[in-house]
């Protein structure tokens, strides 16, 4: 409502006219009625992916939607469950960059950040930094339920998930042949001690790598989570947008939960996610036309180094409102994703021009 003409409209008992939603949407939804939405980060291109990177991608995302919604649809079972079991099989998978798939730092260890927020108190958990917990998301959910925090990092985070009894691996448990040839190429680039962090993006050949994230909806409450190891050649120390409430993730169920993937830097100076909520809340726009003009600005920014095929700063977001109204939004190739509704298969999609 803005200014004299807003009082002036509620004095009256009239209804305003200015900020009210309006009647239908205005923008075109990817899907609607939707539980339960995930992506498996942005930026690849499909002819580096072979026939049976395609299917191994399409049945784990497949298989994270599925056990998503049972976990949301088994008694008791809230949007948090279905955002936590989703992220769960996806970090679990090696295929994308979190859990065992993880990217890796400057100094070859891995360190991944994950984060949770439900819709309705506002309440979220975060964990950053963490390197012996096979599940940095359900660390985040336990932060949520367990501890008066939001953000646990490093030494701290892993010591909690260790008292909490997560299942605890030890840190070459992140190791592989392709995180480390991924981080020799970085190596090799000019000056590598002081780049730039590069984006993950898989050699010809090698699997894709992307942030994971899920929104979910059930009876009107919203979840949003997300869960990296961040960037390829990172310096020790850095945590990205994925682990910070209001950057990479963020749930109100008033707007809409928003799960995001890109250069977390900009995400967290933009405060991407949350920046998305308010448009919604106060601007009074749909979701997927909040998730347009910040996926706009991020056209407009100038990134440390451009990103081939990539107009600014690179990224991606997806959407979902109370009314399962469904969106994705990125500016880059690609944004692999995929939905489910209450009943019914998993739909499931890795590159838009196929
Ligand atoms: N946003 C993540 C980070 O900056 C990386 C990504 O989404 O690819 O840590």
């Amino acid at each position: 409502m803005h200014g004299i003409v807003g009082w002036l409209a509620v004095g009256l008992g009239l209804t305003p006219l200015v900020g009210c939603a309006p009647a239908g949407p205005r923008v075109g939804w990817e899907a609607t009625e939707v539980v339960l939405a995930i992506h498996g980060g942005e930026g690849d291109i499909d002819e580096k992916w072979s026939n049976e990177d395609k299917e191994r991608y399409k049945t784990k995302l497949t298989k994270a939607l599925e056990e998503g919604r049972d976990a949301m649809m088994a008694p008791g079972g809230t949007s948090l469950d279905g955002v936590e079991a989703a992220i769960r099989v996806m970090e679990d998978s090696g295929l994308f960059d979190a859990g065992k798939g993880t990217v890796l730092d400057h100094d070859d260890h891995a360190s991944l950040d994950a984060s949770i927020m439900e819709g309705r108190e506002k309440r979220a958990g975060a964990v950053a930094g963490v390197t012996i917990i096979k599940n940095p998301i359900t660390a985040a959910r336990r932060v949520l339920e367990k501890t008066r925090h939001v953000l646990l990092v490093g030494h701290g985070a892993d010591l909690f998930g260790i008292r909490e009894k997560l299942d605890i691996v030890p840190p070459d448990y992140f190791l592989n042949p392709t995180n480390w040839e991924e981080l020799q190429r970085e190596w090799k680039k000019d000056n590598p001690r002081f780049k730039q962090p590069g984006r993950a993006v898989a050699a010809p050949g090698h699997q894709h790598y992307g942030t994971v994230g899920a929104v979910a909806l059930l009876n009107k409450s919203l979840a949003a989570g997300t869960s990296t190891g961040g960037l390829t050649n990172k310096m020790a120390g850095r945590v990205g947008d994925s682990p910070i409430i209001g950057a990479g993730t963020y749930a109100d169920n008033a707007a809409c939960a928003v799960s995001a993937t890109g250069i977390g830097e900009f995400f967290i100076r933009y405060a991407i996610a949350h920046d998305i909520v308010a448009r919604v809340k106060y601007q009074h726009l749909l979701a997927g036309e909040a998730a347009d003009e910040v996926i706009k600005q991020l056209k407009t920014l100038t990134p440390p180094e451009p990103t081939e095929g990539v107009q600014g700063v690179e990224g991606g977001v997806i959407v979902l409102d109370p009314d399962g109204n469904f969106a994705t939004r990125y500016n880059s190739t690609q944004m692999t994703r995929g939905y489910i509704k209450k009943k019914g298969p998993p739909v499931v999609i890795l590159f838009d021009k196929k």
